[in-house]
């Protein structure tokens, strides 16, 4: 990665504080986008952070513009200001541009930094897109870049970009067929004793034509085609196997999932954790 442009050299204000991160405390990197003209600049984000939003500083730990240049945010180091309560476990990167703008050098660029996070980190760092976060409800980084990320950000050929069609989510990368998450928005797979939202296979309702035990099966086997069948799959649903009735099993199994994937823990199987399952590359 060619060394990132300096705060000084796009001048940057001094930040009114900051707050620095142990390296062992990141899990995860998040893509974000400007939604910008191509006028805009680090500076004019910049402003409009502090004075708009009164932040500290530039939320983003760094930059990437349409060329592919890097500007230096708040660096590796600092908590950034890009997607609450996530700002210290993730770090932040912002392509500057609209959806469909990030061209391949731009892809490559925010790759070339992930893949450095993960070197200083010691860690494979999970790979998010703004809106895909807990807590945060986006269309940031737009459809293209959304699809890159859940793609594994591919460089080269498959990169896209520059108008060329989003990769195909994961392939070649992901087992088995993939199903996008049948329940209702705000809804997730949880225990009976919780609210409607919660389906817990207990009162066998059907979503997109199917039972919710059928769901929550599909998406335990898809767990297994990962890997996660033996040992510590096989742990956590021995007591009463895979039988699609949300229980202790498949909270464990959730939990320990969400853990190896950086996102939230909460035994809960939601659109994120589901979609965990069937669109991010196994890494
Ligand atoms: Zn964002």
């Amino acid at each position: 990665m060619s060394s990132p442009v300096s705060r000084s050299a796009w001048g940057a204000r001094s930040p009114r504080g900051r707050t620095t991160v142990a390296w062992s405390r990141r899990t995860g990197f998040t893509v974000h986008y400007s939604a910008g003209p191509a006028s805009q600049t680090p500076r004019r984000i910049q402003d409009f952070h502090m004075d708009g939003n009164g932040w500290a500083d530039i939320g983003y730990n760094f930059l990437v513009d349409r060329s592919g240049t890097v500007y230096e945010g708040r660096g590796w180091t600092v908590a950034g200001a890009h997607a609450a309560p996530h700002n210290t476990s993730h770090i932040g990167v912002c392509f500057i541009g609209r959806d469909g703008d990030a061209t391949p050098a731009a892809k490559a660029s925010i790759r070339s930094l992930y893949d450095e996070a993960c070197r200083r980190s010691g860690r494979t760092l999970a790979r998010t897109w703004h809106g895909g976060l807990s807590g945060n409800s986006t269309e940031c980084p737009g459809s293209d870049l959304r699809a890159w990320v859940r793609a594994g950000m591919p460089v080269g050929d498959g990169g896209g970009g520059g108008g060329a069609p989003a990769p195909s989510p994961g392939a070649g990368t992901l087992p088995g067929p993939r199903f996008d998450f049948p329940l209702p928005a705000g809804h997730y797979f949880g225990p009976a004793s919780g609210p409607d939202q919660s389906v817990s296979g207990a009162f066998r309702r059907t979503f997109r034509g199917r039972t919710d035990r059928e769901w929550l099966r599909e998406w335990a086997t898809q767990l297994g085609r990962r890997g996660w069948s033996v040992g510590r799959g096989r742990t956590h649903l021995a007591r009463h196997g895979n039988d699609g009735v949300y229980g202790p099993e498949y909270r464990a199994l959730a939990r320990a999932f969400q853990r190896s994937q950086g996102l939230t823990v909460d035994g809960l199987i939601g659109r994120e954790t589901w979609d965990e399952a069937f669109h991010a590359p196994v890494t």
